[in-house]
């Protein structure tokens, strides 16, 4: 068996990032530049303005009562000089009008005919100087999905479009001869096919497009057709089942046959059966078919994969140190990743079992918020030790 940290190296050697792409940057939320560095070509903001409604004036005329001679709003192209005891009203982000260094707030200020009485003001008080955010010429970062401030950032700088990594296409196909395809009804010993849907959001929340293929019987002909037919769209094979040890696994088979299969067995708990190989040209990871265990091993090892494909590093969830509640049994030869709730109480994180630990047990993993790992060579959490937890909703602050 290999470790799963050894797994997941020699996955990611093979993920490639995808091209770069223009998009607008009303556009571009969750997206990733395919160059997070990027040079400022005009000053932030480009102008000395005012922070403040107010009065411009020179600092060295207050306080004191001065002459009002005009106005200056934000956006306004020409702007009356400010001379010797003079004052001009001004806006908050209106640019500073010639001669004046300092803005009064209106609160400061008495306004009576066309003259205003000021409070004192220092120089440069109330003033946002021209690039004090930005200078033309800087060199900025802006690493990972992009947030609402980061495209606030690449706006003020001048940005309409900006090239970003394209999503990564992953085709998913689900093979078993008992599914029925979500919304039917079920036919004597069949079952629903969980892991195409859940499959797809997983792929989308990681970040990439996910291309939802016709399922497949347990044939190792069909497999490989449907797979063969998706290569040219996809950057990425998943599939789902098939590639245990049975006599009807055939998703295994199919890439020792007509493409390339790596490794197989990994000691991790759910999951163990886990195909990685090439065909057609493609990566292709093989899942194992247990919704849970398809689903966690996505967690560890796709969502990864896509994210290195974006150029971005690690899984991107929160991983934080959590205290066992309980007493939860895992298999001792394997690393465990428990379904588990986890919460902050008085500054400590805990964790408790979400429910049953069967990899059949599906709602544990939608009830928790986290899955607790647990090292090999134990065979359950001990209570009160504290273990990784990688987190994949938001946790509450205290109550559970
Ligand atoms: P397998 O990997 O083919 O041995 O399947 C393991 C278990 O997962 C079996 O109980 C299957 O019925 C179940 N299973 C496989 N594929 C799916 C799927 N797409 N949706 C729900 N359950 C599945
Ligand atoms: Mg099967």
């Amino acid at each position: 068996m290999l470790s799963l940290d050894e797994a997941l190296a020699r996955l990611l050697a093979r993920a490639a990032p995808t091209a770069g792409v223009s998009v607008d940057l009303a556009d571009a939320a969750g997206r990733v530049l395919a160059d997070p560095r990027i040079v400022a070509a005009v000053d932030v903001p480009a102008f000395d303005n005012s922070a403040m409604d107010g009065y411009a004036v020179r600092a060295a005329d207050t306080p004191g009562t001065l002459a009002m001679i005009g106005e200056v709003t934000a956006g306004m192209a020409a702007l009356p000089s400010v001379a010797a005891g003079t004052a001009v009203r001004i806006m908050t982000g209106a640019p500073m009008p010639p001669g004046a260094d300092a803005v009064v707030p209106i609160e400061e200020a008495e306004e009576a005919d066309g003259t205003v009485e000021l409070a004192e003001a220092r120089p440069g008080a109330h003033v946002r100087s021209a690039a004090h955010d930005t200078r033309a010429g800087d060199e900025i970062c802006v690493p990972g999905e992009l947030t609402a401030a980061k495209i606030a950032v690449l706006a003020s700088l001048g940005l309409g479009a900006v090239e970003v990594r394209r999503r990564p296409v992953v085709a998913i196909l689900s093979t078993g001869d008992e599914l029925v395809g979500v919304g039917e009804p079920l036919g004597p010993h069949q079952v629903h096919d969980a892991n195409g849907v859940a499959l797809a959001a997983a792929v989308r929340e990681a970040g990439g497009v996910a291309l939802l293929l016709p399922r497949a019987r347990d044939d190792a002909g069909e497999i490989e057709r449907v797979l063969v037919a998706a290569a040219d769209r996809a950057d990425l094979l998943v599939t789902s089942a098939g590639v245990s040890v049975g006599r009807h696994d055939h998703v295994r088979g199919v890439l020792e046959a007509r493409g390339t299969l790596d490794f197989w067995r990994i000691a991790i708990q759910p999951g163990k059966p886990l195909a990685v190989g090439e065909l057609a040209g493609r990566p292709v990871i093989g899942l194992p078919g247990n919704p849970v265990s398809a689903l966690v091993v996505f967690e560890l090892f796709v969502r990864p994969f896509i994210r290195a494909m974006l150029g971005l590093p690690g899984d991107g969830r929160l991983h934080l140190r959590a205290v066992a509640e309980d007493r939860i049994g895992k298999d001792p030869r394997r690393r465990g990743f428990l379904r588990v709730n986890v919460w902050q109480e008085d500054g400590v994180v805990h964790a408790r079992a979400a429910g049953g630990q069967q990899s059949s047990q599906l709602r544990p993993l939608a009830d928790g918020n986290a899955l607790l790992i647990v090292p090999e060579g134990e065979d359950a959490t001990t209570p009160g030790a504290s273990y990784e937890a990688i987190v994949l909703e938001p946790i509450a602050l205290t109550g559970r």
